[in-house]
């Protein structure tokens, strides 16, 4: 069988009960009806599409389609559009084998759908796609020589489509997901349209970006502290990071020679809006906006805000390079499963990335906190620390694919970054941060340089040292594009 032999089946004619009223296939996103999203990438695909639709047939013009209405009475479901379609490609294109059918609320509908069904099919009866570990029962690939058993099984009062198939051979076809989104997510409530929105503007920037070699580092500021568990201050952190990164005291180069003057290698993103934020809002606020650039092809190093931040901004690199590894460089593990009731907290968001299952590897350098919760928590993730009280294996540090680095300023010595809420004596030299920043083995894909409080700096010295990290970090990204 090959793509030509295969009808497209748009399925359009459910009652949409939880849209709040009106045909669900003309609701719009990002200025499109759903049908249409659907249609942009079905038609590509399948040599022919037909709509199963009730009602009046008219309002389906513009698409110029055929529309087709149920051939069996009274709403039966999906199983009666299936039935239709077959029923429909029996009569009118003998040329045709099987149906393929679509539900007409899936807008990220794979690009290469057809041909990963008609593959998978192999010599199963019928091909269902599944992403998530879901199976979609309305997204399947059904022979057109079922048509009459079908017909059967409804007058007998069948409803769901797998007691239907539990008769035959299925072939589950996976499907990826693509830049973190599920490719048949469907809307099915009001608010599923604006995510869908969301996602959207995020993948059509990705579509801008595949053509463009894009280098850049974006640098973007988190002005978030209402995480912090001891004092506030590194909300204001960003502004006075920039204010070093760019004093005429020293100049634009890093030490291994990229001109950060150069808006081919370095562009400033400004600052995610988050003063009204907190809790998942302003983590949800975080994630959009780096997914964002990093979805521009560029890398991005983000400046906390305290290291509650680091949980967002993690999640989303992790979405797009998976099987990331982390780097932190902290004097505290924050592994806390639990932080004065504050799932969030700059204690904890290292336990949460771990829970997360997203990334690979967490190796931890500079560690001198440790009690006996979070070493039961470091055991339980498998993370690989590297205590202040023995350096000896920093120098070798190495990752096999995508790596992320985490600096929290406290990972310091408080003699070269006072400037932070947590003074832990006995760190790591400004010198030895760089030197980890410029030898490790990997391939640096995103960082962060977190927990300035600018209350306790005095003469902006932690400024400079978080400016000076923060260049060395864009240019260790820069080597490694
Ligand atoms: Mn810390
Ligand atoms: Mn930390």
């Amino acid at each position: 069988m090959n793509s030509q032999q295969v009808l497209g089946l748009i399925l359009a004619g459910g009652l949409s009960r939880r849209m709040e009223g009106g045909d669900k296939s003309f609701k719009l996103i990002a200025g499109k009806s759903l049908l249409a999203h659907v249609l942009a990438r079905f038609e590509p695909q399948v040599p022919e599409i037909v709509i199963n639709a009730n009602g009046d047939p008219s309002t389906f013009d513009e698409f110029r389609k055929r529309v087709i209405p149920d051939v069996f009475e009274g709403f039966a479901g999906p199983l009666a559009g299936v039935l239709t379609g077959l029923a429909w490609a029996a009569e009118n294109r003998p040329d045709i084998t099987h149906v393929l059918t679509v539900p007409c609320d899936g807008p990220f509908l794979p690009r290469d759908y057809a041909k990963a069904m008609i593959t998978g099919l192999g010599a199963s009866d019928i091909a269902m796609a599944s992403s998530k570990a879901r199976t979609h029962p309305v997204a399947g690939l059904w022979p057109v020589r079922l048509r009459e058993g079908l017909h059967q099984v409804l007058e007998q009062g069948v409803r769901k489509v797998d007691h239907w198939t539990a008769d035959y051979q299925v072939a589950v076809v996976p499907f990826e997901e693509t830049n973190g989104v599920d490719p048949f997510f469907n809307a099915n409530r009001p608010g599923d349209l604006q995510q869908a929105e969301d996602l959207m503007r995020l993948m059509d920037r990705n579509q801008i970006v595949s053509v463009e070699e894009n280098t850049t580092v974006h640098m973007l500021g988190l002005p978030q502290d209402n995480n912090s568990s001891f004092l506030t201050g590194p909300a204001l952190a960003p502004a006075r990071i920039r204010e070093s990164f760019h004093s005429s005291s020293a100049n634009s180069f890093t030490e291994t020679g990229f001109d950060l003057s150069d808006s081919d290698f370095f562009l400033d993103a400004g600052d995610v809006g988050l003063e009204d934020l907190q809790g998942d809002a302003a983590f949800d606020a975080i994630n959009d906006a780096v997914s964002s650039l990093i979805l521009t092809g560029g890398k991005v190093l983000s400046l906390g805000g305290d290291h509650s931040v680091a949980f967002p901004v993690i999640s989303a690199h992790a979405d797009h390079y998976p099987g990331l590894d982390v780097l932190q460089i902290d004097a505290h593990p924050d592994l806390y499963d639990d932080m004065l009731d504050n799932p969030y907290s700059h204690a904890s968001p290292f336990a949460r990335l771990m829970e997360s299952g997203k990334i690979g590897r967490l190796v931890q350098v500079g560690i001198r906190t440790l009690n006996k919760h979070q070493r039961e928590q470091a055991a339980r993730f498998g993370v690989e620390i590297h205590e202040m009280r023995d350096l000896s294996g920093v120098a070798d540090l190495s990752f096999d694919g995508p790596v992320y680095l985490s600096c929290d300023l406290d990972g310091l010595d408080p003699a070269f970054a006072p400037g932070v809420s947590h003074y832990e004596p006995g760190g790591l030299s400004t010198r030895e941060v760089l030197n980890i920043i410029h030898n490790f083995d990997g391939q640096l894909v995103g960082a962060d340089v977190v927990e300035l409080n600018p209350h306790r700096d005095p003469g902006n010295i932690t400024a400079m040292v978080a400016a000076k990290i923060a260049k060395e970090l864009i240019g260790r990204m820069l080597e490694d594009s």
